[in-house]
């Protein structure tokens, strides 16, 4: 694990990770099965309620920051999760009744329709909007259960970035989504292609603030490193990421990087950290993003809480505590919390200590 952190290309541990108080601010408090219970906790209480109505949090999360909030999804490395990452987080917001637009800037191999399913939906594209084909509201599609969710998907599949398509495009699209009479959207949301080329900077120009997704892999830290540089060279400031692909089992086994070793590595806010779940492929298979299943999955609750995490510019920590659950009235959130902690803030070195505040400050 220590012979990842002296890797070319892969920074070392850009602190300060903790504030003083190791607190850990998670925005929604809502009751979390997100991680497997470990053996020493005891069961959470049962509850009268289903699991749903106690997930429905009796409030709605503070929009913060001007609108359109232009988010880019991106990575630099393929297949790490970003058009699941966008399809789960904009149906979360457009559930959490924000809207939201979804672009697609995967030109060529675009796939977030088919993650949505809406790949029979789509007549017309940006490009044909830019070539005045066709006007911008018959090339966004609606989705059926989420009439405040939108797609709008720059080429047809297979199609290559034509010339003279580039930021400049995106830029006027962004605008004329913000003047139409509909209103200006809460959210536009970029997916963004793989790679570094001329279709990642495209995605990026229009943005104000990036997810940057990423597995916890030496491969992928390597280009969510580089992809980071090119982000704040592009000025964009507001960068958060999102571990996806976490696997306790291999945490503990020492055979997979915890979230902290990940957010130690590349030194950025923690939006999210999304456990490997054979859900997400499932529903990716079937069009129905994992965040509409019935009951929630793991994974779908960690993109609904990254969603709120987004809308009010919160962050989450990966702090390292311990396992022991803490009696009283709060036992049951103590076990919950200390459950996803474990999972985010695993050292990955087998047993788990209490990380001090003077251990943290430094
Ligand atoms: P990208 O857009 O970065 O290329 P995708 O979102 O298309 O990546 O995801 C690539 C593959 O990984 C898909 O098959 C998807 O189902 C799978 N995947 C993504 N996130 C998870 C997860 N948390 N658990 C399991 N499979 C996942
Ligand atoms: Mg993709």
């Amino acid at each position: 694990m220590l012979s990842l952190h002296r890797l070319p290309g892969v920074p070392t541990a850009k602190p300060p990770l903790f504030p003083s108080t190791s607190t850990f601010t998670h925005p929604p408090r809502r009751p979390t099965f997100l991680f497997p219970q470990s053996k020493t906790l005891p069961k959470p209480p049962k509850f009268h309620k289903s699991p749903t109505a106690l997930l429905q949090w009796n409030r709605k999360p503070q929009l913060s920051g001007e609108t359109p909030r232009v988010v880019v999804v991106t990575s630099g490395k393929g297949g790490v999760g970003k058009t699941t990452t966008t399809a789960n987080i904009g149906l979360s917001l457009a559930r959490l009744d924000f809207s939201v637009v979804a672009i697609d800037a995967d030109v060529g191999l675009r796939n977030l329709d088919l993650l949505l399913g809406l790949e029979n939906r789509v007549n017309y594209t940006a490009l044909e909007v830019l070539n005045g084909d066709c006007r911008l509201d018959q090339a966004l599609v609606r989705d059926k259960r989420w009439s405040n969710f939108e797609l709008l998907c720059i080429s047809k599949p297979r199609s290559k970035l034509p010339l003279g398509f580039g930021g400049k495009a995106l830029i006027w699209l962004v605008d004329a989504l913000k003047s139409r009479t509909e209103g200006c959207p809460d959210f536009i949301l970029i997916d963004c292609p793989a790679g570094i080329d001329a279709g990642f900077i495209t995605a990026i120009t229009p943005a104000n603030e990036a997810i940057l997704i990423t597995t916890p892999d030496i491969t992928a830290l390597r280009d969510a490193d580089r992809v980071t540089g090119l982000l704040e060279c592009d000025g964009i400031r507001d960068i958060k990421m999102i571990v996806n692909r976490v696997r306790t089992d291999m945490i503990k086994g020492e055979d997979m990087m915890s979230v902290l070793d990940v957010q130690e590595m590349l030194g950025l806010p923690l939006l999210g950290a999304i456990p490997e779940d054979s859900e997400v492929i499932r529903s990716t298979n079937r069009g129905y993003p994992l965040v509409l299943n019935k009951p929630p999955t793991l994974a779908g609750l960690a993109f609904e809480q990254a969603a709120w995490r987004l809308v009010e510019q919160d962050t989450m920590q990966a702090v390292m505590v311990e396992e022991e659950p803490k009696r009283g009235f709060f036992s049951f959130f103590g076990w919950s919390i200390a459950n996803l902690l474990s999972c985010v803030g695993g050292s990955g070195r087998g047993a788990r200590r209490k990380l001090t505040k003077a251990e943290a400050r430094d």
